[in-house]
């Protein structure tokens, strides 16, 4: 994300938190509950050029934040527990459901032990390329090339175009270039064959993330047989859905969940699309979801749960604790619900 957007998120929650506008609209917009989106909870790493930290929060915060979660007056639930209350429309308490996608290892290491601690249920989505070690991390294949070289060269539409990146302000201009384009790309075979090629070009290998950071089944398996736990399916290949043919949408989905079945004696009842933005997860991918059987779906779209979420189990919203944001009186604005409702102008339900 660039600087820019992270300035504007930064003193839009500011402006919430101060003006007040948060009390002011809380009745109309907290809703009946909220499910919260983690990625890497692990210690903060010196490395200047960072892009994708938004995607990571330290122990101390994550400690932080389920604590200041465990002593409000809202229940922590699992997504077994949010389903029924969806489905019943058992609204007596507010609650929070802890998510944390793709599988890997600093869940074990790090974010397990604090839930264990303050005893939250919770959920892991994960996608089974990855603990079969033959995943495709890419983004941080993407930032890999750029961090560990000063000049990368590009093919992109047919044209080949040098960039100098030595300073960090360069690298961070690059990757979101890169980034950017890729995302723009109509389908997922064409991101893959591109970050393929650049990473062949600079020697960057995509499966070494893979080995590096996510868990193996054994250590799923020691995390799936704890109560506390619930695990979720997040396709094979961790693809974006919506860019790929449906056939291969429906199997991305269908053999995940058999393949964690499979392996950990679960049959996941819940699913995350990968990336889960809207160019990612759209109205087909929400259908197909529903017609395999999946209780939940989630997406990344931004918002809190209302009760006409019952009729959208599989385009559930959530919010995502952002890395680049590590402050609890942010949090609180997002639990509100006040800065989704202006996100979404208002609209309770985004499932279009
Ligand atoms: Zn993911």
């Amino acid at each position: 994300m660039s600087g820019l957007k992270t300035a504007i998120i930064r003193s839009g929650l500011e402006t919430l938190y101060f003006s007040g506008g948060n009390l002011f609209m809380r009745p109309f917009v907290r809703g009946a509950g909220v499910i919260l989106t983690f990625h890497h909870v692990r210690p903060e790493r010196g490395d200047q050029f960072q892009p994708n930290r938004l995607l990571e929060v330290t122990p101390g915060f994550f400690e932080r934040v389920v604590r200041y979660l465990r002593r409000r007056r809202l229940d922590l639930v699992s997504l077994d527990e949010m389903h029924r209350r969806l489905v019943e429309q058992d609204y007596r308490r507010r609650f929070v459901c802890i998510t944390i996608d793709d599988g890997y290892r600093d869940t074990l290491q790090w974010a397990h032990p604090i839930l264990k601690r303050y005893d939250v249920p919770y959920a892991i989505y994960v996608a089974t390329s990855f603990p079969d070690r033959l995943g495709e991390l890419w983004w941080l294949a993407l930032e890999a090339v750029v961090a560990r070289n000063s000049r990368v060269i590009v093919s992109a539409n047919g044209k080949e175009q040098g960039f100098e990146c030595r300073t960090t302000a360069e690298k961070r201009y690059l990757y979101d270039q890169l980034y950017g384009y890729v995302r723009s790309l109509s389908s997922e075979d064409e991101l893959r064959r591109f970050v393929r090629d650049l990473g062949g070009r600079y020697h960057v290998d995509i499966a070494e993330f893979c080995k590096e950071l996510c868990m193996t089944w054994p250590e799923l398996s020691t995390l799936a047989a704890d109560p506390l736990v619930t695990i979720g399916a997040h396709t094979v290949n961790h693809v974006m859905l919506a860019k790929v043919p449906e056939r291969s949408a429906r199997s991305e989905m269908e053999h995940s969940r058999s393949v964690i079945e499979a392996s950990l004696g679960v049959r996941p009842g819940h699913l995350s699309y990968p990336v889960g933005d809207r160019t990612s997860a759209g109205p087909r991918e929400f259908r197909i979801a529903q017609e395999l059987g999946f209780k939940t779906a989630v997406t990344t779209r931004p918002g809190v749960l209302f009760r006409e979420h019952r009729d959208h189990l599989t385009a559930l919203p959530r919010i995502s604790v952002n890395g680049e944001h590590q402050e609890l009186r942010y949090v609180r604005v997002l639990l509100s619900g006040t800065a989704t409702a202006m996100w979404n102008r208002f609209r309770r339900v985004n499932a279009a």
